[in-house]
């Protein structure tokens, strides 16, 4: 599961899962840049992961919605770095509400940072990833992207569609070397879902044969592997990480 000196991009990884992804990275040997829309989680996240894994971190405020922010931080990342060999497109939002009653801003919003930002930022790391003939993304999807769920139009939607996305770029880079897989989590005990109801928390472990939440380190394994040299024949797939929830 070689990650020695490549050189990681995780968006969102502040803290929750994309911060356990920056870390399981930097333990198997990856540079790390640290990038979350608060700069100042972001930098001390990758102050707290240099230290702890003793490897070169960078930590970037960076906006996934918005393309001149995206482009300014793969630049940073070129200039730290000299390129980025891995992209995690992990930066997500939740806006939830029943369809008839869901804003349209609250659409555009998860779009924008769910499925736009993961355009955006392979767009950049792609052409950089093209270069080398090597390269792996990994886009975190949802177990709701395959099931649908409830009050989630626009997060499903996106979910959905980063699926789509991530079956194009796998067959549009094949060739160059590059993977391009999914991860689509179940539940995670997060920020995302302690903000849920214990009432609803409750249903969902019903639901989940191995009886627990997921941790983000449960996700960040499936990431490390798919980001390593020996899953270098793996591509276009979504790889489900949810305690048997969804089958
Ligand atoms: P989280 O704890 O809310 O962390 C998300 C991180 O993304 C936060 O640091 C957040 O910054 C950052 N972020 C938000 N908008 C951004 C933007 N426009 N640009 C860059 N960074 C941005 O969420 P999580 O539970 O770790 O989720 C991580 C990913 O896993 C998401 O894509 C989510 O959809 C997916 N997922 C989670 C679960 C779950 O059960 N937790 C299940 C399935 C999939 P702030 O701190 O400033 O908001």
């Amino acid at each position: 599961m070689s990650l020695h000196d490549r050189v990681a991009l995780v968006t969102g990884a502040g803290r929750g899962i994309g911060r356990a992804i920056a870390d399981r990275l930097a333990d198997g040997g990856c540079r790390v840049v640290v990038a979350d829309v608060d700069g100042a989680s972001a930098e001390q996240a990758a102050a707290e992961i240099g230290v702890a894994y003793e490897t070169e971190t960078l930590g970037v405020g960076a906006n996934v919605a918005d393309a001149t922010s995206v482009k300014q931080m793969v630049e940073a990342a070129v200039a730290a770095f000299g390129s980025v060999d891995i992209l995690v497109n992990n930066a997500g939002i939740t806006r939830d509400g029943l369809l008839l009653r869901m804003k349209e801003a609250d659409w555009d919003q998860v779009l924008a940072v769910n499925l736009k930002g993961a355009f955006l930022c392979t767009q950049q790391a792609a052409r950089l990833m093209a270069k080398g003939r090597w390269g792996r993304i990994v886009n975190i999807a949802s177990i709701v992207g395959a099931m649908g769920n409830i009050g989630q139009a626009n997060y499903v939607a996106a979910k959905a569609g980063l699926i789509g996305l991530t079956k194009t770029v796998a067959r549009e880079y094949a060739s160059r070397g590059i993977t391009c897989n999914a991860v689509a989590p179940g539940f995670i005990d997060t920020a995302m879902t302690q903000a849920l109801t214990e009432e609803i928390r409750a249903a969902l472990l019903a639901q989940i044969p191995m009886q627990r939440l997921g941790s983000p380190e449960d996700v960040a394994t499936t990431v490390a592997f798919l980001a390593s040299e020996a899953a270098g024949y793996v591509t276009g797939q979504v790889v489900h990480v949810n305690g048997g929830m969804y089958m």
